[in-house]
């Protein structure tokens, strides 16, 4: 058939310029990446690559680790060799791991110049390493280490303060002739957090890693990122994102992906349109939208599946889908690309959703 027309976008994306982590390209005009962050010990090597395994079957782009012991450090080859994503190693304290992170492999090193004493003098050694083995950094400047020159200036992790900082050490870097990295600027306050990154993006063409530090457990933390992201990426600000939830790392990709797909700046795999349910709805329309969620959750393709509760939007809303169910009188009709292909009984719509939209599946091209 036709080709979709290419979905709106609010803003044309910032000019950038592109980076590679590992295979992943960032900047430029690479898709949006979602990254997340283990919560395994590295040194557990086999849980790690458990959780990168899942992290990878959840959409997830790259993915960094903590390397806080020599102990990590020695993980790193074989978490690196075996890592279906790139790898990013995250360093603060011991320089000495940077080096040992660009050896065993890792596509990109986090470093954090407010937590490595004397950083400043460690530059040119850090960028011929990198540079030698193709690795990607991060200068990855956080409110809560902010360099204690800046924090003295200032008084507090401002804007100001922290894209000095930001624009301090990248200037270090390209001063020696490297310029393979992006930075990130967290706030906890998204408001802050915005300003900073408008801030930073202005003064140089550097990829940006967005993300809200400690943004909290997954409500408090979903909402306060997805907010803080939409802002800027709807101005075109933004290159990779990371969400930073008190709660496992899947659901961080999760909710970033969601976060990219509601902009456009992704393709949608699946996408459930379900009403609200009111007091018009002849099923329970919460119960049917999560179980056709949950049956539907693996599935590559982007699919449309709308799960209505009575007849008001109900039919509209189902023929526009590739597949949908609008319910009245304990019954679904139920539409596939606009038609009604069936009535069935309550407990059979859920089953009927589910094998149509397999059928449907195995007729598509992954996304
Ligand atoms: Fe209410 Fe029907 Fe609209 Fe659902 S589709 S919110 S049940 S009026």
């Amino acid at each position: 058939g036709m080709p979709e027309p290419p979905a709106p976008v609010l803003a044309p994306r910032r000019r950038s310029r592109k980076i590679h982590v590992g295979s992943v390209a960032v900047g430029g005009d690479a898709p949006v990446s979602v990254q997340s962050m283990c919560t395994t010990k590295t040194t557990d090597i086999g849980a790690t690559l458990q959780q990168i395994a899942e992290l990878t079957a959840a959409g997830c782009d790259i993915v960094r680790v903590a390397v806080p012991s020599q102990d990590d450090a020695d993980a790193l080859p074989a978490i690196a060799s075996r890592s279906p994503l790139p790898i990013v190693a995250d360093i603060h304290f011991q320089p000495r791991y940077v080096f040992q992170a660009i050896d065993a492999g890792c596509a990109g090193v986090r470093v954090n110049p407010g937590n490595i004493r004397k950083f400043d003098d460690k530059v040119g050694e850090i960028a011929r390493a990198a540079s030698d083995a193709g690795v990607a950094l991060r200068i990855g400047v956080n409110a809560g280490s902010l360099d204690r020159r800046l924090l003295e200036k200032y008084g507090r992790a401002t804007p100001e303060a922290m894209v000095e900082s930001a624009v301090w050490e990248a200037s270090l870097f390209e001063d020696v002739g490297f310029h393979d990295f992006a930075i990130s600027v967290k706030h906890h306050d998204p408001v802050v957090m915005i300003q900073t990154y408008r801030l930073l993006a202005e003064r140089g063409d550097w990829p940006l890693h967005l993300g809200v530090t400690e943004a909290g457990p997954a409500f408090q933390g979903t909402i306060k990122s997805s907010v803080a992201f939409g802002v800027l990426l709807a101005e075109g600000i933004g290159d990779t994102i990371r969400v930073s939830l008190s709660a496992p790392p899947i659901e961080e990709v999760r909710v970033g992906l969601q976060v990219l797909e509601s902009l456009n700046l992704r393709q949608r795999r699946l996408e459930i349109v379900s009403c609200p349910s009111c007091g018009r709805a002849q099923v329970d329309v919460y119960t049917l939208a999560e179980q056709v969620t949950e049956g539907l959750q693996g599935l590559k393709v982007p699919l449309r599946v709308a799960v209505m509760g009575c007849v008001v939007n109900g039919p509209g809303e189902a023929r526009d889908a590739d597949l949908g169910v609008a319910s009245g009188n304990g019954k679904g009709q139920i539409f596939v690309k606009g038609k009604v292909v069936r009535t069935v009984p309550e407990s059979e719509i859920v089953p009927t959703l589910l094998s149509e939209a397999n059928r449907l599946a195995e007729g598509m091209a992954p996304s």
